[in-house]
């Protein structure tokens, strides 16, 4: 491959992660539409990934095409989906399951054949619980009622928070730990970071090499590496150069860039001689209490990368540095 390669000339399909990648909250990230439609004019596969059980994947798809991206339905796979997937493939057509949360999860159980109940009465074999943003404590009853009558767990996913314009609100794991609380179980959970929702999603695409963007380590990066994904984290949404500069072994991407554009451009060009690592004009190395950064001028996206992977190296041979500094290091 010629070192002008485009990243995504070594892949034949990208999932997107959406909220920070695509779009925040309601907007969409700056040049998100141009860059998808560019990477579709290349035949490149395209799957919109979603932990958000909330919103059916139609919903999902009208508000991308409101924001200019070309999507249907079919090319959006939610954690409800997931969820329901694993739920038909153990119980098959026809089973009854106890739906906790909104419309997305109960579109998601009908449209693969499982019937939807809402009593532990109805003898229900499994619970699936999401994201609703009219959830009632009666629900968390019946799903405790389910459980320790002996019905399976399965939960969309167990984000413990959900960001809003306000701030910081509970998430679906904060339901999920409230039933935990009750009874002697743990759920099974379809979203990132377990891999069914990825796995799903590129079983749909007939992927042959994906790769997976997300702005999350936690999440996206970790979910891709338990996946066995190539990965990048865009710089457009929730973590930055703070959170990579921590990544453990678990959650560290294979590529970085300030928004999906990256995909577009060649990959950081990044070399290591003797624990020092440079990229661009900028090298970093790590020392004892301290991570060293030259920046030369090189971009901020360089100089981040050369120094994550310093810290990194650091960090995997017992040296303890403070990361503010690594950052004032970088603004400097
Ligand atoms: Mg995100």
């Amino acid at each position: 491959m010629s070192a002008s390669a485009a990243v995504i000339d070594s892949y034949d399909a990208v999932l997107f992660d959406l909220d920070g990648v695509i779009y925040l909250g309601p907007v969409a990230v700056a040049g998100a539409a141009e860059g998808i439609a560019e990477l579709r004019g290349r035949g490149t596969k395209i799957g919109f990934v979603t932990n958000n059980a909330a919103r059916p994947p139609v919903a999902v798809a009208d508000h991308l095409v409101e924001l200019g991206i070309r999507a249907t339905a079919a090319d959006v796979v939610t954690s409800a989906q997931a969820a329901a997937h694993l739920l038909i493939n153990t119980f098959g057509a026809g089973a009854r399951i106890l739906a906790v949360g909104g419309e997305g999860v109960t579109v998601a159980l009908s449209e693969v054949g499982l019937v939807p109940v809402h009593s532990a009465d109805d003898h229900p074999v499994a619970v699936i619980q999401g994201y609703g943003v009219d959830l009632k404590w009666q629900e968390l009853n019946e799903a405790a009622v389910a459980i320790q009558r002996g019905a399976h767990w399965v939960a969309t996913n167990i984000d413990p928070t959900r960001p809003t314009d306000r701030g910081l609100v509970p998430g679906n794991g904060a339901a999920v730990a409230a039933v935990q609380m009750a009874v002697q179980a743990e759920p099974e959970v379809a979203g990132k970071p377990y891999r069914p929702l990825l796995d799903d999603t590129v079983s749909r695409l007939g992927a042959y090499h994906p790769l997976f963007v997300g702005d999350r380590l936690d999440t996206d990066i970790a979910g891709a590496v338990n996946a066995g994904l190539d990965s990048m984290l865009v710089l457009s949404g929730s973590h930055r150069a703070e959170q990579l500069f921590s990544a453990t072994p678990g959650e560290r991407p294979t590529y970085v860039g300030e928004d999906l554009h990256a995909l577009l451009r060649p990959p950081l060009d990044l070399s290591q001689s003797d624990g020092e690592f440079r990229c661009g004009a900028a090298t970093a190395s790590a020392a004892e209490g301290t991570l060293i950064i030259h920046r030369n001028g090189a971009t901020e996206v360089e100089a981040i990368w050369a120094t994550a992977h310093a810290a990194w190296w650091g960090a995997d041979h017992g040296l303890v540095f403070d990361v503010r500094d690594a950052l004032a290091q970088l603004n400097r």
